[in-house]
This record gives structure tokens, C-alpha cells and sequence, in this order.
């Protein structure tokens, strides 16, 4: 029995062994799989996916920061992880959970290299990133050459990937560039394989990669967001089914006179009057006020009722004039019913950060699986 049974966001694992499914459809078989559970696997639970990949046969997990990979290793999850942005000061405590770094520049190699001679590791796992036109995190192709100088004579860590990470993999009128970035990284490919030691394995493609360019898959694919049931177009949305679904009820309803204001700052002035919905979300559980203004709305009895005036912290109040409602019926912000993308793309963002902006004061219900 939990507090306020009614306000959660319900995790649909059977949503996420579909669409895991679906993504690995799109590869070969050989190809290895990534699932990226970062900032609680994009909002969700990042423990209950990570075990779900886990028993679904994933082969390997990444997430953003040290601590991250650490929460999940103290649930147990025991699968290689990848930690993409690892810092100096977090460096020290990888190899005590079994985490995988990037070592994405030249100062994090020299500072991993020294901590694990000082500490007698032996072969370390570690990965190196590549930067292909992101221009986030990575080393250069001209690095190649460096990397091996700075390796030679040490055996205390082993280059067990090389990766690079796609800029615009989602948007059709980017695909000269794409092409390109796919270019660099085989030619950075041709690098590493004559130039450093071991047989690293390759990676590139995230979830719209994977879709769009199925032919840069090389030995291994990082899913986020399609996991989660986006695809970053129409057509694979439908294929795709959402995992979180973010629902609360009506706390109150009242009858409004014509000219009335709702909410702060007078945010909204009825024309007609009429029926409105109090609702027990608002900007502190990540419903922004970006969302305010009639930009997103509930799905209350099958119906769409537009948020009115200014999102509050804890509240929202919405227009339910002409739907047949009482207090205490369901309302659903995202999820089956209505896209995290179609919200996000109302407010000028994007699923992603909608999804992994819900705050921990929701609770998450896992369901299915
Ligand atoms: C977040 C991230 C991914 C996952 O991207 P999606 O678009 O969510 O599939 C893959 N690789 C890197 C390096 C990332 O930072």
C-alpha cells in the first residue's frame, strides 16, 4: 500500500523486452548489444532495466558517471559496464566496481595509465572514444600515434573497444555529414587495428544509427532512447512501444465564471468559463513550465485536456470543459496513450530530456516483465 497509489510512472518492462527485440532485428546477429541506462535508464528505474536487459541477453551496459555504474553494481547487476564520461576524481574507485572507463582525452588516459600502475592492475578494461564531429568528448585520428607511445611497455590496461559517437543520426537532411562520420571512424578504425595492441572491438551507432545506418554497426550497437520506446521518427515510434507511462488523477474540479483567472501571475483568463482539473504534478516532478500555456495536456477519459496558465511546482490545472470527469479519475501525461515525443515537441524539446526529467519524488511502478 503506498502513499498516493494514484501518482506514479508505471515502468513497462514487457515494453522494454519489445523493443529490445525490435532493435536487435534491425542487426545482425553477431552483433553485439548495448543497452544505455544512464540518468536512471532516461528517467525510468535504472536497476529494474538493467536487470531486465540483463535476463534479456544484453551484453553490455553504459552509463554516464562513475556513480552511476556504482548504484547499479550494488544492486547486483553484473554485466560489463561502460561508463562514458568518467572524471579525474572518480577514477580511483572504477576497478573496486568492476567499471569500465572511456578514456575519451589525453589528460584521463595519462591519469588512468598512472593510477593503474601505482594500484597493480593488470590488463584493466578501458575504452577510448573517438571524435568523429561531435565534438563533445575524444581523441583525434592523429591521436593513434600518441595513444601507442603512452601505452608502450605497460600492460596494466587493455584496450578493449574503440567508439565514436554519431551528431545527427536522426535527421534525414543530415546525411552527407553522417556519411562522413562513418568514414572517419573506419579510417580510425584502420588506424587503431595497425597501430595499438589487442583486438578491440568497435561500436558507433546509437538507437537512430541503428535504424537509419544499419551498415555502421561493426561489433557492437549503444541503445538508449529506442529501448524506451522512441524512435526519433513516426514510423519507428509505431514500431516501438513506450516504456514509461507517467499518470495522476484529478484533485479537485471547479466551475469557473467567464473572465475568471487560473492560476499565477493570472496566467489564463477563461472566455467562456467552465470546467477545470486540478492535477498533483507539476514543475517539480520535471512537467516544466515550458509545458504550461495550452503546450502540453492530459489525456483524461480518453479526451485531451491542455494545461492552462502556469505550470506550478506541484500542480497543474487543466481545461476539462467538455470531458465527462470527476475527482479522482485518471490523468496521463505520457506513455501508450499519448508520446513523450508529441508532449516534448509542443514544449520545443525532445522526448529525451521529457523522459529523463521526471524527478524521484514520482514513484516508479514496475509492471510486466
Ligand atoms: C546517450 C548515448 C547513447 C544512446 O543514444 P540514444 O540516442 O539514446 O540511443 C549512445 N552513445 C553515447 C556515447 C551516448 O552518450
Amino acid at each position: 500500500m503506498s502513499v498516493d497509489p494514484l501518482t506514479c510512472l508505471e515502468i513497462d518492462l514487457d515494453a522494454l523486452e519489445h523493443n529490445y527485440h525490435f532493435l536487435r532485428s534491425r542487426l545482425k546477429p553477431e552483433t553485439n548489444f548495448l543497452g544505455v541506462v544512464k540518468a536512471y535508464a532516461y528517467g525510468s528505474d535504472s536497476i529494474a532495466i538493467a536487470r531486465k536487459l540483463e535476463a534479456l541477453g544484453a551484453d553490455y551496459l553504459a552509463v554516464a558517471f562513475t556513480r552511476e555504474g556504482i548504484h547499479l553494481r550494488e544492486a547486483g547487476i553484473s554485466l560489463p559496464i561502460l561508463v562514458l564520461h568518467p572524471q579525474p576524481a572518480d577514477l580511483k574507485f572504477l576497478a573496486e566496481h568492476r567499471l569500465e572507463p572511456n578514456l575519451y582525452s589525453p589528460r584521463l588516459l595519462k591519469l588512468f595509465l598512472s593510477l593503474a600502475g601505482e594500484t597493480g592492475l593488470e590488463h584493466y578494461p578501458v575504452h577510448l572514444e573517438f571524435n568523429t564531429g561531435l565534438n563533445r568528448v575524444g581523441f583525434w585520428e592523429n591521436d593513434v600515434d600518441w595513444i601507442a607511445e603512452a601505452l608502450e611497455g605497460s600492460s596494466a590496461i587493455e584496450i578493449c573497444s574503440v567508439f565514436s559517437h554519431l551528431a545527427a543520426s536522426d535527421d534525414p537532411k543530415a546525411r552527407d555529414f553522417t556519411l562522413r562520420q562513418i568514414e572517419s571512424f573506419a579510417a580510425i578504425v584502420r588506424e587503431v587495428a595497425t597501430k595499438l595492441p589487442g583486438k578491440p572491438f568497435k561500436h558507433l551507432l546509437n538507437t537512430s544509427g541503428v535504424l537509419n545506418y544499419p551498415e555502421g554497426q561493426w561489433d557492437m550497437v549503444r541503445c538508449g532512447i529506442g529501448l524506451y520506446g522512441y524512435g526519433n521518427a513516426p514510423q519507428y515510434d509505431n514500431a516501438l512501444r513506450p516504456v514509461a507511462r507517467l499518470r495522476t488523477h484529478i484533485s479537485q474540479l471547479h466551475l469557473i465564471e467567464p473572465g475568471e483567472y487560473v492560476g499565477y501571475n493570472m496566467g489564463y483568463q477563461s472566455p467562456k468559463g467552465g470546467k477545470i482539473a486540478t492535477l498533483p504534478v507539476g514543475h517539480a516532478d520535471g512537467i516544466g513550465r515550458q509545458y504550461g500555456q495550452e503546450r502540453g495536456s492530459f489525456i483524461i477519459g480518453g479526451q485531451r485536456a491542455p494545461i492552462i496558465g502556469n505550470v506550478c511546482m506541484d500542480m497543474v490545472m487543466v481545461e476539462v470543459s467538455g470531458i465527462p470527469c470527476k475527482e479522482g479519475d485518471q490523468a496521463l501525461f505520457f506513455g501508450p496513450e499519448i508520446s513523450a515525443e508529441t508532449q516534448a515537441s509542443q514544449a520545443g524539446t525532445i522526448s529525451y530530456e521529457l523522459l529523463t526529467g521526471i524527478s524521484q519524488r514520482i514513484r516508479r511502478e514496475i509492471i510486466g516483465g
